[in-house]
């Protein structure tokens, strides 16, 4: 029954007790230094949990049989929030979401680049067979357009296509979705006219959802990619986010100051844009997306390729079907091992089979530009990643955010990176009882050193996990601590909220999980 509380300290290596015993009702966090995700500075402050639910903050004591945690002054923020997240691959198999949690991150949004599909059995799986986080996802564009199109996808889609779509989009709206998800540079969505994707957005947006894309383009025709994002937002008044943003060309670096007024006088006109970026300056994708005209045995293309979008140097192969013996290695180390030119050896691979669907990870961004992006106060922080393959973002984004980015070189306060992963990565999907430490919101937290909080995550190790995030709860229970998962699965799927004002008042303690 009632048992005296059990006091955890999570300041020292050992740690115990941080789930509560049976007969414990709550759960109060003392002593530590809070950040609530909305920007406020850091307070010392307590929490109490009652069941899935953050039910009190401030200065509180202990109730008789109550679980008490000492934070010891240790950072308690709200979990993070991954706007944009592929590591629902492989997620069955590796329920404790080991890659996200280990870096704070409790709830993952899917369904990205065009993706998504079927979500009502996605989340009826999630149901039955839980996994260590949230999961939200958008209904994907490409994954539509293939069940409807098939092999037959590259050209414009008929009106009775169209209206195929359309009804496929409106079921994965009511299933829960948060609304349309676009890979515009990925076949099949890169064959889409601007008029279907706007018509299939609309019926997110009728639905009450938000339009997320992968743009058409993010290096040579970046522009007019983001023109055509706005003019969604604008003609269907939904909300629309850019994913990862990135200024991705060479001959693009150093426009962040200019794509930032672009981005500020769209909100100005009244469109709800906002969006998402990862803090590298490689990206991960596949071979292919390097032409957008597919016109892989173009020399012409090629060159203009290694010229301007990546360097030989620095498009990395992740996995090509042929050549497991390449992994790991540059294009111009295996030009070399060719005793081709890169070009040659480019073009060579692309016309093999499986080639043009090569894993890679290339640079293509500028840290100053980065730096400056993912400073816009409507950027939020994202991972893109996954649990496997050779980028670090998968294991390392948010770490690398909190320790590189805020502590070591001051990018901006630590409780503005907080408000970039939590509050407003919330809001910039649309999930309104989560990402803030305030009665009444779900009790998604994650407690941190901030001195010690790093990635260690590198192109070397790209699964090494990140380091100073000491407990996690999920909807009220430690998912991790102590630096190992707990076994505990207690994320949910995240539907689409039909009604979203945020919650107000404190709910009493009555509400148990
Ligand atoms: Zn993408």
């Amino acid at each position: 029954m009632a048992r005296s509380a059990a006091i955890a300290s999570l300041a020292g290596a050992t740690l115990v007790a941080w789930q509560p015993p049976p007969g414990a009702a709550t759960t109060l966090i003392r002593r530590a230094a809070l950040i609530d995700g909305r920007g406020a500075p850091a307070r010392r402050a307590d929490v109490r949990i009652a069941g899935d639910r953050i039910v009190e903050v401030g200065q509180l004591a202990p109730n008789a049989g109550e679980h008490v945690v000492d934070a010891n002054g240790l950072t308690l923020s709200p979990g993070f929030i991954d706007t944009h997240s592929h590591h629902d691959r492989g997620l069955d198999d590796a329920r404790d979401a080991v890659a996200m949690v280990s870096q704070g991150v409790t709830t993952i949004v899917v369904g990205q680049d065009g993706g998504g599909s079927n979500l009502a059995a996605l989340f009826s799986r999630l149901e039955t067979r839980p996994v260590s986080v949230n999961v939200a996802s958008y209904a994907g564009h490409g994954a539509i357009r293939s069940a409807v199109m098939g092999q037959d996808f590259k050209r414009h889609a008929t009106p009775d296509e169209v209206a195929r779509m359309t009804s496929r989009v409106k079921v994965e709206m009511d299933a829960g979705a948060l609304g349309l998800s676009t890979g515009l540079e990925y076949d099949p969505g890169i064959y889409a006219a601007p008029e279907e994707v706007l018509a299939l957005a609309k019926v997110a947006a009728d639905a009450g959802g938000r339009y997320i894309s992968h743009m058409r383009s993010e290096d040579r025709w970046f522009w007019e990619a983001l023109d055509e994002l706005i003019a969604i937002g604008r003609a269907n008044k939904m909300p629309v986010q850019v994913s990862h943003i990135k200024l991705g060309m060479h001959d693009l670096w150093g426009q962040a100051d200019k794509l930032i007024e672009v981005l500020d006088r769209a909100r100005a006109s009244g469109v709800q844009l906002t969006a998402d970026i990862y803090p590298y300056t490689y990206w991960q994708s596949n071979l292919g997306v390097l032409y957008p005209k597919r016109n892989f045995s173009d020399a012409a293309e090629t060159d203009f390729v290694l010229a301007h979008v990546s360097r030989a140097d620095d498009i990395i192969f992740n996995s090509i079907r042929a050549h497991p013996e390449y992994a790991g290695k540059t294009l111009a180390q295996i030009a070399l091992l060719r005793r081709a030119t890169p070009a040659k050896a480019l073009m060579d691979l692309l016309a093999e089979p499986g080639g043009s669907g090569a894993g890679i990870v290339a640079k293509g961004m500028a840290d100053a530009d980065v730096e400056r992006l993912i400073k816009w106060p409507y950027a939020n922080v994202c991972s893109d990643g996954q649990s496997t393959g050779l980028h670090p973002r998968g294991f390392g984004s948010f770490a690398k955010v909190l320790g590189p980015y805020v502590r070591d070189t001051h990018l901006f306060p630590l409780e503005e990176a907080v408000r970039k992963m939590s509050s407003l990565a919330a809001a910039n999907v649309g999930l309104s009882n989560r990402g803030v430490v305030a009665p009444g919101y779900f009790a998604d937290l994650v407690l941190f050193d901030p001195a010690a909080v790093a990635d260690r995550a590198d192109f070397g190790r790209a699964q090494a996990h990140a380091v100073g995030i000491h407990t996690v709860w999920v909807n009220g229970q430690v998912v991790f601590a102590g630096g190992s998962t707990t076994g505990v699965y207690s994320g949910r799927p995240l539907r689409r909220e039909k009604t979203s004002p945020a919650p107000r008042v404190a709910i009493g303690l009555n509400a148990r999980r």
